[in-house]
């Protein structure tokens, strides 16, 4: 015998439908179940279990055209229902990886409050290089004076080329020599370039002329002046 493909099967099934709902002509209905027990039988996963359907729906055409039409209703249902699962579970999926990156995000930049108290304290470069003790002293003396607010500040003091790494000393002082602040902060090399960051409170020192001061914090270190300007804060 032939096998049977599938296409042949799902046209045999088809076949014997055809002849069950011309089989058995009720026109009128008689016996016929109500809708509510064609749903009930059509919804289940073998109708001709369903006592109705062995009672009466198996001889009468009408209703085995209704249940054959509630089922592929139910079926429809079904798998629509099932894409909206599919669809929910992957809008889910992507909420999640949204919140999963957001949170990250938030992990890795600063917070609002470190933004606004990082903007708070200006950062002010300086180029002291041009003061280097190794130059002149005509030269030097004709640098203008560097200009910084007196407020609280993070200064970005970059040394000469060949400046030593290392703790410095850093000094303020008045026109009298008097030290207003004396602190230290480590200078790093990076890129062939020394540089200080340093956090400086100029908070309530007069406007004027000032000298800051600053050596590395080793025995017999020259201290390197350079003069500065307080301006009064915006
Ligand atoms: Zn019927």
């Amino acid at each position: 015998m032939d096998e049977i493909s599938d296409n042949d099967f799902k046209e045999f099934v088809k076949t014997v439908q055809d002849l069950a709902l011309r089989a058995y002509p009720n026109p009128d209905r008689a016996d016929c179940p109500n809708s509510q027990i064609i749903h009930e039988v059509a919804g289940q996963s073998r109708p001709s279990a369903h006592p109705v359907f062995q009672s009466h729906i198996v001889h009468c055409s009408p209703c085995i055209g209704d249940v054959l039409a509630e089922r592929t209703r139910i079926q429809s249902k079904q798998k629509n229902r099932r894409r909206m699962l599919l669809a929910t579970a992957a809008g889910v999926c992507v909420l999640a990886l949204i919140s999963v990156l957001y949170l990250r995000h938030r992990a890795s930049a600063p917070s609002g409050n470190e933004i606004a108290r990082a903007g708070a304290v200006p950062e002010i470069p300086i180029d002291l290089s041009p003061y280097s003790p190794t130059r002149s002293d005509a030269a030097q003396k004709t640098r203008p004076p560097i200009t910084v607010p007196n407020e609280r500040l993070r200064l970005k003091l970059t040394l000469a080329l060949g400046a030593p790494e290392g703790p410095y000393d850093i000094r303020i002082l008045t026109d009298q020599l008097q030290a207003v602040r004396n602190q230290q902060a480590t200078a790093v090399l990076k890129d062939g370039i020394t540089s200080i960051p340093a956090e400086v409170d100029l908070g309530g020192l007069r406007p004027g002329r000032y000298t800051l001061a600053l050596r590395l914090n080793r025995d017999g270190e020259e201290w390197q002046t350079v003069p500065m300007v307080l301006k009064p804060a915006p």
